[in-house]
């Protein structure tokens, strides 16, 4: 149950809460594609609809206090605590929250009328608005109730709960992200403050098993000072793990991270990019996308580079939509 302290905190900061647990809130990326002044790296790299993503998570309360997170850290548990809502209510109450949140665009000269009226019905969700989404017991019934309605999936995890991932493998979200805090358990420690002994090791459990994954992605949050050193360990720690993307992405100075962190902890893109090359140098993988203003990155196995050609590229984007869009991306 979240605590009325943290409900009307949710509440101040834009969040709505549904059931006992679940939170629900409009991304940024999500009102600029409604008023077509951008859209997300996740649209440009991967073809999301940003206009018709749902930002959620079904757990408030996380395992690690990561210094550059922009949420509110106190609310920290090892292990699920609490009523389990069913998966259908979750998406139902997020979807009627997030549709509530943005009654606003309807009818604004500012707002793109058909993008408004596709989202009436989202076509994907991103679990990874705040906490550690493995925690919840029912995740694989959620995501194979999301796939049901022909909504697609991005579960993003830090990896310290295994046993989850593994019954994902049977129930697969339509892409899975782990982030990775450091190249080693020193930095790893000293930037995610996890709350449990064994982290490190849980989390190279979870990375053991990607290979079983139809799509998967490595996410790093390179914060200068912290983790944004040692590419050749990043790289070398990769170089064992059998994944699809790489994103490196840059600190951003938002939020509560304020509390914690100066401006300068946050790298440039160029310097996100040139660490990403120092990466690639030692694990084989190359450059493939990039957004400046996300100050992010992607990157793929040197062999099977070719293969995100047909996925990523704007324009490919477009012919993806004409030929061979997956039924739920269109
Ligand atoms: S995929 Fe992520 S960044 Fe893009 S619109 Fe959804 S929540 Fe926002």
């Amino acid at each position: 149950m979240i605590p009325e302290l943290r409900k009307k905190q949710f509440e101040k900061e834009g969040y709505r809460v549904v059931g006992n647990h679940s939170v629900v809130k409009v991304c940024e990326y999500t009102k600029k594609a409604l008023r077509a002044e951008d859209v997300c790296y996740k649209c440009t790299f991967y073809g999301i609809r940003s206009w018709r993503c749902v930002e959620m998570s079904p757990t408030y309360f996380c395992d690690h206090r990561c210094m550059f997170c922009w949420r509110d850290i106190k609310y920290v548990y090892p292990k699920w605590n609490g009523p389990v809502d069913e998966p259908d209510e979750i998406i139902d109450g997020c979807i009627a929250a997030w549709q509530g949140l943005l009654n606003g665009f309807k009818g604004s000269e500012k707002t793109v009328q058909s993008r408004f009226d596709e989202t009436r019905t989202p076509s994907h969700f991103a679990i990874s608005l705040t906490g550690e989404p493995t925690m919840y017991p029912k995740l694989p019934e959620l995501i194979d109730a999301l796939h049901r309605r022909n909504i697609s999936s991005f579960l993003v995890t830090n990896g310290t709960i295994p046993e989850m991932i593994e019954k994902l493998i049977d129930h697969q979200p339509t892409q899975l992200y782990v982030s990775l805090y450091g190249p080693n358990e020193k930095i790893y420690r000293r930037t995610a403050n996890p709350i449990t002994e064994d982290a490190w090791q849980r989390l190279q459990k979870t990375l053991s098993m990607l290979g079983k994954f139809k799509r998967s992605v490595i996410r790093l949050t390179l914060t200068k000072g912290w983790n944004m050193s040692e590419p050749e360990a990043y790289g070398e720690l990769l170089k064992n793990v059998d994944f699809d993307f790489l994103e490196c992405k840059g600190y951003m100075w938002v939020g509560h991270s304020q509390e914690r962190l100066m401006l300068e902890n946050s790298p440039r893109h160029e310097e996100v990019v040139e660490f990403a090359k120092q990466i690639g140098k030692t694990a084989g993988l190359k450059i493939v996308d990039e957004k400046e203003n996300s100050r992010v990155c992607m990157l793929m196995k040197e062999d099977s580079a070719d293969r995100v050609m047909t996925f990523a590229e704007p324009k490919q984007f477009k012919i993806l939509e004409e030929k061979q869009a997956p039924e739920y991306l269109t």
